[in-house]
């Protein structure tokens, strides 16, 4: 069953606003704008009519389309690693901008889409489908190539970086969410494999994975990670099912059983696997950034849009202040963000060793909070200046508009740290007899 209504017409967006153009902002250099451009012209042919498949599937009620979406999610994910913008962490020399801005680009992009001048239309963006690619293309192949030997990358990375075949990483379980430090998956040495027993959730791709990167508990009582090769979802004993999810419905985010799966000890990557995990730290905050800031756009852009034409009271929406206050709010906080993002990422291409920076680190956690919080209030003003349509897959499904709200917790991370950081602000000790009774008082 289609569950969209005859009456209602598509939101059109018939004025280019130039502010919510990343292509006019001044903060890009020509190099820049040259491989955005390019970017944009790919998925304008190659992504924007696959991108459209999966939305029109979203319409259907009560019919199977699991399947079909696999199908097309696949086919992106080789698309993009076809043309460079799945993984950017091989051929760094091919490129003339450095390997993090070309990520923050790439995921703005993928989530924003944009308005085209060429075809007068707008090229759809796709939350979910960046997730998919942040999760297989950066989440996984950062820390494969980090932790693995030559053979290792050859088996492990080259088929996901260059060919597109699907990857994932697994870190969160049941009692591990945000302290991932209580993971329960046992990693467990036994002759020549290393047998896995537990649960992950929440895996982005998982059920789609070819290869999982997959972090448990070893003998002694240490994190590690191993390289799961899921033989295209076949391997004995595991088993992987979808987790349903309000947004982010192309992300196939799963949940995994691994029940005694056994594992080539020679997949096991090298190092501590909280090392392996949070090496590449800044660089996926930044993208996380990129992804909020390119969806914030699109949001922005579809506000704007249904303002300007929708008349109430016979007036259009958009000379109610009430109206068009927050989306020009938002369209100014949102450029400052892309400075602030382009700026940082810049500077870690520039500096790697800044990858080893706890100020750049908190910088980029900073970012990162208010980049997804700005997504999830251009959601709710796009929710609001929509009326009782926001409540329709009619209009919910073309904008995306519960994606935001899955990454205003940030990954697990945005309100941990949040939480540790300002502590760490107001760690003092004051002489105790000069600040005893202003203490008292503000403790009340
Ligand atoms: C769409 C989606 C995709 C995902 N993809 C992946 C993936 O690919 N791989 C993977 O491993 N995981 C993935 N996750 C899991 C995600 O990382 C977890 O949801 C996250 O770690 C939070 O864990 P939790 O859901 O158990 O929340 P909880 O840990 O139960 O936390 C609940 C809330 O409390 C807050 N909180 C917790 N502790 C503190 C504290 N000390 N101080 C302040 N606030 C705190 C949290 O920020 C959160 O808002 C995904 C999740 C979603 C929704």
């Amino acid at each position: 069953m289609d569950t969209r209504i005859s009456e209602f017409n598509p939101i059109q967006i018939i004025r280019y606003v130039t502010e919510l153009d990343l292509l006019t902002n001044p903060i890009l250099n020509a190099k820049e704008k040259d491989f955005l451009a390019e970017l944009y012209e790919f998925m304008e042919k190659e992504l924007d009519p696959e991108l459209k498949k999966l939305e029109e599937l979203n319409y259907l009620v009560e019919e199977p389309t699991q399947d079909k979406k696999k199908e097309i999610v696949v086919e992106i994910m080789k698309k993009l690693a076809q043309s460079g913008y799945y993984s950017t962490i091989l051929n760094t020399e091919d490129y003339e901008i450095g390997r993090i801005t070309r990520n923050a680009l790439i995921a703005y992009a993928l989530c924003g889409g944009r308005w085209s001048e060429y075809s007068e239309k707008y090229i759809a963006g796709n939350y979910s489908i960046e997730m998919g690619r942040l999760a297989g293309g950066t989440l996984y192949c950062n820390p494969v190539n980090y932790a693995s030997d030559d053979s290792q990358k050859k088996r492990f990375l080259n088929p996901v970086a260059e060919d597109g075949q699907i990857g994932a990483s697994a870190m969160t379980e049941f009692n591990a969410g945000s302290d991932i430090f209580r993971m329960e998956m046992r990693l467990h040495d036994q002759n020549e494999n290393i047998v896995a027993k537990g649960k992950k959730l929440f895996i982005t791709n998982g059920m789609i994975a070819d290869y999982i990167v997959l972090y448990g508990r070893l003998d002694n009582g240490q994190l590690g990670a191993i390289v799961v090769d899921t033989e295209h979802q076949q391997l004995k004993n595991f088993r992987s099912t979808r987790v349903m999810t309000y947004g982010m419905t192309d992300a196939f985010v799963s949940r995994l059983i691994f029940d005694k799966v056994e594992i080539p000890k020679e997949n096991m990557l090298h190092g501590h696997g909280l090392d392996i995990a949070f090496h590449q730290l800044t660089e996926e905050r930044l993208v996380i950034s990129a992804e909020a800031l390119g969806d914030a756009m699109k949001k922005l852009l579809y506000s704007h849009a249904y303002a300007l034409q929708r008349r109430q009271f016979e007036k259009r929406l958009h000379q109610y202040q009430v109206i068009r206050f927050p989306i020009s709010q938002k369209i100014r906080e949102l450029n400052l963000m892309l400075s602030a993002l382009i700026q940082y990422a810049r500077e870690m291409d520039n500096r790697p060793e800044l990858g080893g920076s706890k100020l750049m680190a908190a910088n980029a956690m900073g970012l990162k909070i208010s980049a997804t919080e700005l997504g999830f209030e251009s959601s709710i003003h796009c929710f609001r200046t929509l009326g009782g349509r926001g409540f329709t897959r009619q209009y919910a499904n073309e904008i995306g508009l519960l994606d935001s709200y899955c990454m205003l917790h940030g990954g697990g991370s945005n309100y941990v740290l949040e939480d540790s950081e300002s502590r760490r602000f107001f760690k003092y000790k004051p002489p105790k007899s000069k600040y005893e009774d202003y203490i008292t008082k503000i403790d009340y």
